[in-house]
């Protein structure tokens, strides 16, 4: 296999029509000169295996893959990097010149090089970290802030069962707290994380209790529609750094950009504003 003259990525999910992804990509070539194209691609369930048999033969380098195929994608993959296998869900995918598959997760990655660009003073070694919700996302926040270090993670989900699993898989650091109890460790937190779709535009406001929050906490959300979150705005007004989720967006997308056409992408206010254009 000869690798095409002009490489073409994408992202698959169902549906599609709403990902960031392509505009991001698309201005990342550009600004880089390189030839290429990253498309977006509605893909069914039921066809997913056909469709990653296919893309190779078109020219396809690479695509990211979202909701609802992260976890089925996996079926279909010859190699997972570990983080991936850890987080259960790939993300991004690399077609090799051998023309097997590699499936990776870059999320985690992505979730802390956002808080090491922004909050470069942050120190997760310094306290335990409140990580409120235990879905797909989650996952890869624990994963990587285990990884940077954190001495514990306070974790607390409406759904028990959730978060006694990410328990049971990342081990004793993990400590589960009952969602009606989140308020009472807010204070405990040096590092605070949103990562339920709860005060998304659209969804339900977060109604965990705030007023132990302390100035020295950094608060991150995951949510990044609205961009300044009641969260992140309750934060600030106690003094504490924030991060907004839009970042964790853009550098997520690195790794795979990279790998497919050659050039690593800065992230940067130019690639933000051509996200939210
Ligand atoms: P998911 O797997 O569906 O998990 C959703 C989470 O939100 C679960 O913890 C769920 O709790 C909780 N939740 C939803 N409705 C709730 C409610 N009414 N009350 C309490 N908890 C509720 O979704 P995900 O993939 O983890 O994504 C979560 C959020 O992160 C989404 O808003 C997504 O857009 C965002 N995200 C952002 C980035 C980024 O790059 N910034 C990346 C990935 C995800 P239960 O388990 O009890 O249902």
């Amino acid at each position: 296999m000869t690798l095409p003259s002009i490489p073409l990525a994408g992202v698959i999910g169902d549906p599609i029509a709403h990902s960031k992804s392509p505009t991001l990509h698309g201005h990342w070539l550009r600004e880089l000169g390189l030839p290429g194209h990253y498309i977006p691609l509605e893909v069914k369930a039921g066809d997913l295996g056909d469709v990653l048999t296919s893309m190779p033969k078109m020219g396809f380098v690479g695509c990211n893959v979202t909701i609802p195929h992260k976890e089925r994608v996996m079926q279909f993959v010859d190699q997972i990097t570990d983080r991936a296998t850890l987080i259960g869900a790939v993300n991004t995918l690399i077609f090799r010149e051998d023309g097997t598959i590699l499936g990776d997760n870059t999320d985690g990655y992505g979730f802390i090089e956002n808080l090491r660009q922004n909050a470069p003073d942050w120190d997760p070694k310094v306290g335990p970290a409140v990580v409120l919700g235990a879905g797909g996302a989650a996952r890869a926040v624990v994963a990587s802030l285990l990884d940077a270090g954190v001495p514990e993670i306070l974790l607390t989900n409406r759904t028990r069962v959730r978060s006694d699993k990410l328990r049971e898989d990342f081990g004793a650091r993990v400590k589960v707290v009952e969602w009606v109890q989140a308020g009472n460790i807010i204070e405990e937190a040096h590092t605070l994380v949103n990562t339920t779709s709860l005060g998304m535009a659209g969804k339900a406001e977060l109604r965990v209790p705030l007023d132990g929050l302390r100035a020295e906490t950094l608060v991150t959300d995951l949510v990044y529609t609205p961009m300044r979150t009641p969260l992140l705005e309750v934060a600030s007004a106690k003094g504490c750094q924030t991060v907004d989720g839009l970042g964790m967006l853009l550098h997520q997308a690195v790794p795979g950009f990279e790998r497919w056409f050659g050039q690593r992408p800065t992230v940067n206010l130019t690639a933000r504003r051509a996200v939210l254009a």
